[in-house]
């Protein structure tokens, strides 16, 4: 297998060992998954948890792939082991960080910590050891749009110039600091600035990459089975909740921002490509997204509950959405993303990258995954409390 691989010049891919960051969580998750299925490389998968990889590491020995991954339990905050494993790896990927909006305005210390303090380290590591980082920001640090100043009759709101997100044109724009929504943003924002730096100024080889809304399944948890009851996920996981309930999906501020939603395995196939072409990648911020499955977040809401029938053949309670506002859903400080559509330029041109799936599709797919995993737990939890 690894003799046919070849990279998107014709060169041989050869076999590299990977340090992956956060490699329990959903991306890293997806990401061990591809890597063990489709690559000869090794993982050194590090994170505090291991339940959505424990299928790629257990039995161990059983997988045709077990001798090339290992799970490292550790906390990066306070762990000695952190530098010699990125030492052993030819490449770091960091994925660890809090990333719940719910979490930005209520622990803003733990959450600015997490994405800019506990990341130094990493950065750190690598560029003293003349190791590549690909490192995971957020379309989030784009802020708001500029078009969101605009009157709201404007017609300048629908040119393009005005709110699509370009990796090296559009400017970050954050509310004021009593927003403490944009506590993870800065946050990020300053260690891809931090990156930036090491790479012009000590010549570190690196990739940064922001998401847009990748969405699929173990994404999060379902409170109260595999979460905290009181924890707030996610859209697609508070979504998922509701409809697994038979409750109304709850609309922030009237559902009415926007986002473009990317299937994660589509997005996969995007950082394979970063990891194999080192050459192209290195040295670019990348967006990763879906421009063409653009949607307000009522029209999700109102997809995933037509989507939701179709895959458990359950009809659609009488009342499907109700509204609240971001005060009551998110505590004081929240604030919102108008708009994020990516611009696509430099992934296509230096990846030729696409995303493929529609978002009824990956709606589609994902509940399946939803019903399949949650649907009796969440049966028996309702019927609990009726018992005792
Ligand atoms: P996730 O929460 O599922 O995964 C993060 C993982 O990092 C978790 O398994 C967590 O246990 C681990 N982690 C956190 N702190 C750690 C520490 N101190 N030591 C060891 N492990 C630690 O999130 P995800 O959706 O997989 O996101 C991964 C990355 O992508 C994050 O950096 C996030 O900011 C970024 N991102 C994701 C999206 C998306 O659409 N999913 C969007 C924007 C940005
Ligand atoms: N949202 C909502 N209802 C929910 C959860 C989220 O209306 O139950 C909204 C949230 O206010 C935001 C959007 O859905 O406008 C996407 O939220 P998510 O948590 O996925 O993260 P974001 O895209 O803001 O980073």
């Amino acid at each position: 297998m690894a003799s046919a691989r070849v990279d998107l010049d014709g060169n041989p891919i050869k076999a590299m060992t990977i340090c992956m960051i956060g490699a329990g969580g959903f991306i890293g998750s997806h990401l061990c998954e591809k890597l063990m299925a489709e690559t000869p490389h090794t993982v050194l998968a590090v994170d505090v948890y291991n339940d959505k990889i424990k299928h790629l590491l257990e039995p161990a020995g059983s997988h045709p792939w077990s001798d090339r991954i290992q799970f490292h339990r550790l906390n990066i905050k306070h762990d000695s082991r952190l530098e010699g494993l990125i030492k052993m790896a030819d490449l770091t990927i960091n994925l660890a960080a809090i990333c719940t909006p719910a979490d930005y305005n209520t622990r803003p210390l733990d959450t600015i910590y997490s994405n800019f303090i506990d990341a130094l380290p990493v950065v750190k590591y690598c560029s003293e050891n003349g190791k590549r980082l690909i490192h995971f920001s957020t379309c989030e640090v784009y802020g708001k749009t500029i078009g969101s100043f605009l009157p709201k009759d404007s017609p300048l709101r629908q040119d393009p110039e005005y709110y699509v997100l370009k990796e090296d044109a559009s400017p970050c724009i954050f509310g004021s600091i009593e927003k403490q929504r944009w506590s993870y943003a800065c946050a990020k924002q300053l260690i891809e600035r931090l990156i930036y730096a090491e790479g012009a100024e000590n010549g570190m080889e690196f990739s940064i990459v922001r998401p847009f809304n990748w969405i699929g399944p173990r994404m999060d948890f379902i409170p109260g089975i595999d979460g905290p009851s009181e924890g707030v996920p996610r859209v697609l996981a508070c979504f998922s909740n509701n409809l697994l309930r038979h409750e109304p999906l709850k609309l922030v501020d009237g559902g009415q921002s926007q986002r473009t939603f990317v299937y994660i395995k589509d997005a996969i196939e995007a950082v394979l490509l970063m990891i194999e072409n080192p050459a192209r990648a290195n040295g670019h911020i990348f967006n990763v997204g879906n421009p063409n499955n653009e949607v307000t977040v009522r029209q999700l809401a109102e997809m995933m509950i037509q989507v939701y029938s179709k895959v458990s053949g359950e009809p659609s309670v009488e009342v499907p959405t109700v509204d609240v506002s971001s005060q009551e859903f998110y505590g004081v400080g929240y604030d919102d993303s108008d708009k994020r559509i990516p611009d696509m330029t430099i992934i296509n041109r230096q990846l030729g990258w696409n995303p493929k799936t529609s978002l009824w599709d990956l709606l589609e797919s994902t509940l399946t995954y939803q019903h399949r995993t949650y649907a009796e737990a969440v049966k028996q939890a309702i019927a609990k409390p009726a018992a005792n």
